[in-house]
């Protein structure tokens, strides 16, 4: 078994990952969001996609036995494990922007978007090609009447945690979340592990 990696606080990494490997990602402290991007290593303009997802999934609740699939309608990761059942697919990564329309008086942060645009940029991602990422432990309750969404601070515990397996070989971008709503208030640390099957 693989040592778990910490992302520190409000900061981001990208990383490659093998058809069959499989990332956990822990929420050490609780009460915390991660924001995952998967790309195709062959090619970074295959990535996944929220609609494609919701499509063939039939739901916006996605947990265990679940699958994210690519704007070409591929999967790329298969959810194996999922100790939270809470997690968005409709919202995007944090950016300066959006800092600048929900948190207009706290100072400006780059965010999840442009903690995810300098890791990927290696691997060729250019910042426009960041889509909605799936966001581990994010609690976005949708009203089934009004449909109005709400950002509420995260369910997770200490220790809870996501498994993936990659279904194709993958880039991964994953941040600890910057935001104050999406985190309860406070910016902690998340770690991650990948292992073969
Ligand atoms: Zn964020």
């Amino acid at each position: 078994m693989s040592a778990r990696i910490v992302i520190p606080p409000r900061s981001g990494v990208a990383f490659g990952m093998r058809k069959g490997e499989i990332l956990t990602v822990f929420d050490p402290m609780g009460c915390q969001v991660a924001d995952l991007l998967a790309f195709c290593a062959d090619d970074v303009r295959e990535v996944i996609s929220n609609g494609r997802t919701f499509d063939y999934e039939e739901t916006i609740k996605l947990t265990s036995g679940n699958r994210l699939w690519s704007n070409r309608s591929r999967v790329l990761l298969n959810i194996i494990a999922d100790s939270v059942g809470c997690h968005d697919f409709l919202l995007t990564p944090c950016s300066e922007a959006t800092f600048q329309h929900f948190y207009p008086d706290q100072p400006i942060h780059r965010g999840c978007f442009g903690n995810l645009a300098e890791a990927l940029a290696p691997f060729g991602v250019e910042p426009d090609a960041i889509p909605t990422a799936f966001n581990l432990f994010m609690n976005v309750p949708v009203s089934a009447e009004t449909g109005r969404l709400e950002v509420l601070p995260p369910t997770s515990k200490a220790g809870d945690f996501i498994k993936l397996q990659a279904e194709q070989d993958c880039i991964i971008g994953l941040t600890a979340c910057s935001a104050y709503a999406s985190n309860g208030g406070s910016f902690k640390p998340i770690e991650y592990r990948i292992d073969v099957s």
